[in-house]
């Protein structure tokens, strides 16, 4: 039981002072008496629907609008449907007919963290509009709308009033991760939950030309109370030129004009120098940027007001999707380009350039602070005053390439490892079955030095090793999988596959068993053949002596001098270490 005194002092998190808003974009919020006025706009904001108060008020909606139509993507653990809402007004409510339309296709995800649950309301808002509202209905005419109003929806339902200590509002929130505490914007690549699967099929069938995913912020205090970006290095150059000539600005002025102040993505406190970080494809955007699908981050600022931050993301939607049927023939052309290139080498990791001559400056739209010690972490402590400050920063962007790989032409995967080839499957990827046993000139990877995390994430324990290439011949038994990179998806499959990349499944610990060894010699047996082999080869006996007297770890390790020459008879595993996917040469 909590005590009285607990109860007292920590029921209520002391946020640092609002800063003063009044923004034109209240002009939005539904009249008392309107039949669609939502939860959120009843409450003053205090309040957010509930799963089940939002499915009823969506079958409404698709019941008055006949251009709306629900469907389920599929069912969380615990046995929810994840409901996507279709707008179009020529009722195109099929992937194929959707793929096949003239007007582009905007789709939004909220809540994929459930607590962060700005996206939801401001979608509501936004479908009334868009229909029996009417205030934007024609914005229908050159584009469609796909919403997910609530994506982890168990987390959703994990509601109270302590689900998000940083955050203003709303009052009862849901929780982070999924019902098995798995976080749904770190399984992009991995997919290992229901949600994720679902997604990752709904964005392969249904492929929008545009995809955001709504998020909150944690972090430091500033004035910016919508940031929205995408990846600094990129795998979809030409979409990502269109989302930040054409669409940033648009958006930018929208939101100023309502009273609200955009700015970029903020990851951390950025008192040195503001680092725009490219993300691996775990996350949103950096997965929709891998499979050509030009995709957009959305945090809003948790310090600010829950209205402030829906209305904010309100305004958000409208002006995308209005720059999407204005100019979306555009983008779509990028994203064609983008899908057909197939880049050699392939990209895997970014960094910040080293420091040049010109360092790009931007205006930070700051909140006064100031630092003292403190008694309670022995460190620094910082208290934020309620003051907009203005300060100039420097900007960095993570956009060269720090690592590549040469782009094979087609990985195999031995049927032993068919787990591997259904998970390309899920996310939508070619995979060619081979019928009969084939020889393969191919290079593999021996995996020299695996150092495993202490600690699980997302269920997971991640490993990074040393890949060192191999030239083999290699017989692959049929039932083995072919995987060409010439398919749109061909950088995904290379950035999965390919060991030396984070999002690999291999660093994700998918192949654990290749670095067990499991058969082993008996040092009596050992012992008389290590004689034989010192007799029999100078050079080996030079190189025990070398290593005897300069490595002290392996003169002491008796079981290292031994594995010197087990692991140089031929009845060491050949294939310890190596890893089973193979590039064709
Ligand atoms: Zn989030």
């Amino acid at each position: 039981m909590l005590s009285l005194a607990f109860a007292a002092w920590c029921a209520v998190a002391p946020l640092p002072p609002p800063l003063p808003w009044n923004g034109k974009s209240r002009e939005l919020i539904a009249k008392p008496d309107s039949r669609w006025i939502t939860v959120a706009e009843k409450t003053g904001f205090h309040a957010t629907s509930t799963y089940e108060q939002t499915v009823v008020w969506l079958k409404q909606l698709a019941l008055a609008a006949p251009e709306v139509r629900l469907v389920s993507l599929g069912r969380s653990p615990e046995g929810r449907d994840i409901l996507m809402v279709i707008v179009s007004r020529d009722r195109l409510f099929t992937p194929e007919t959707l793929q096949r339309a003239a007007r582009p296709t905007l789709f939004v995800q909220a809540g994929i963290h459930a607590g962060e649950i700005d996206g939801k309301d401001a979608g509501l808002m936004f479908l009334r509009e868009l229909t029996v509202g009417g205030r934007w209905r024609s914005l229908l005419d050159k584009a469609n709308f796909m919403f997910v109003p609530i994506f982890n929806v168990d987390g959703h339902e994990r509601a109270s009033q302590y689900g998000r200590i940083n955050q203003r509002g709303p009052d009862v929130v849901g929780w982070r991760t999924n019902a098995q505490n798995l976080n749904l914007n770190r399984d992009y690549t991995k997919l290992d939950t229901d949600e994720m699967r679902a997604m990752v099929a709904a964005l392969d069938r249904w492929r929008p030309d545009l995809y955001m995913d709504i998020h909150v912020s944690d972090g430091s205090d500033y004035q910016y109370d919508v940031t929205f970006g995408w990846n600094a290095g990129v795998h979809s150059p030409r979409s990502t030129r269109w989302l930040e000539g054409t669409l940033a600005p648009a958006l930018r002025s929208a939101l100023h004009a309502m009273g609200h102040i955009p700015g970029p993505l903020i990851p951390e406190d950025p008192v040195n120098g503001l680092t725009m970080v490219t993300l691996p494809p775990r996350f949103s955007n950096a997965y929709g940027d891998l499979r050509h699908i030009p995709s957009m981050l959305v945090e809003t600022h948790s310090l600010k007001p829950y209205e402030q931050r829906v209305l904010g993301t309100l305004v958000l939607l409208q002006s995308t999707l209005q720059t999407l049927g204005l100019e979306g023939v555009a983008l779509k052309r990028a994203a064609m380009y983008d899908t057909e290139s197939r880049p050699d080498p392939v990209p895997i990791d970014w960094r910040v350039p080293p420091a040049s001559a010109n360092i790009e400056m931007m205006d930070y739209l700051a909140v006064e602070s100031r630092t003292s010690p403190s008694t309670i972490s022995g460190s620094t402590r910082t208290e934020y005053l309620g003051q907009p400050v203005t300060r100039p920063l420097a900007v960095y962007r993570q956009n060269e390439v720090s690592l590549s790989i040469p782009r094979t032409k087609a990985y195999w995967i031995p049927p032993a490892w068919g787990s591997i080839a259904d998970r390309l499957k899920m996310h939508g990827g070619s995979v060619e079955r081979i019928s009969e046993a084939r020889d393969v000139a191919v290079d593999m990877y021996r995996l020299d030095n695996p150092k495993f995390e202490a600690e699980p994430f997302e269920g997971h324990t991640r490993v990074a090793t040393t890949p060192r290439i191999e030239h083999r011949t290699e017989r692959f038994p049929a039932g083995s999988y072919r995987v060409s990179t010439e398919q749109p998806l061909g950088d995904l499959v290379t950035v999965l596959l390919e060991p030396a990349s984070s999002d690999s499944f291999l660093q994700w610990g998918f192949f654990h068993p290749i670095f067990q060894r499991t058969e082993y010699s008996e040092a009596y047996v050992t012992e008389p053949m290590a004689e034989q082999m010192l007799a029999a080869d100078p050079a080996l006996k030079s190189e025990f002596d070398r290593r005897l007297a300069t490595d002290e770890a392996f003169r002491a390790s008796a079981e290292q001098r031994l594995d010197f020459f087990y692991s140089r008879t031929p009845f060491a595993d050949p294939r310890w270490r190596l890893y089973p996917i193979a590039r064709e040469r």
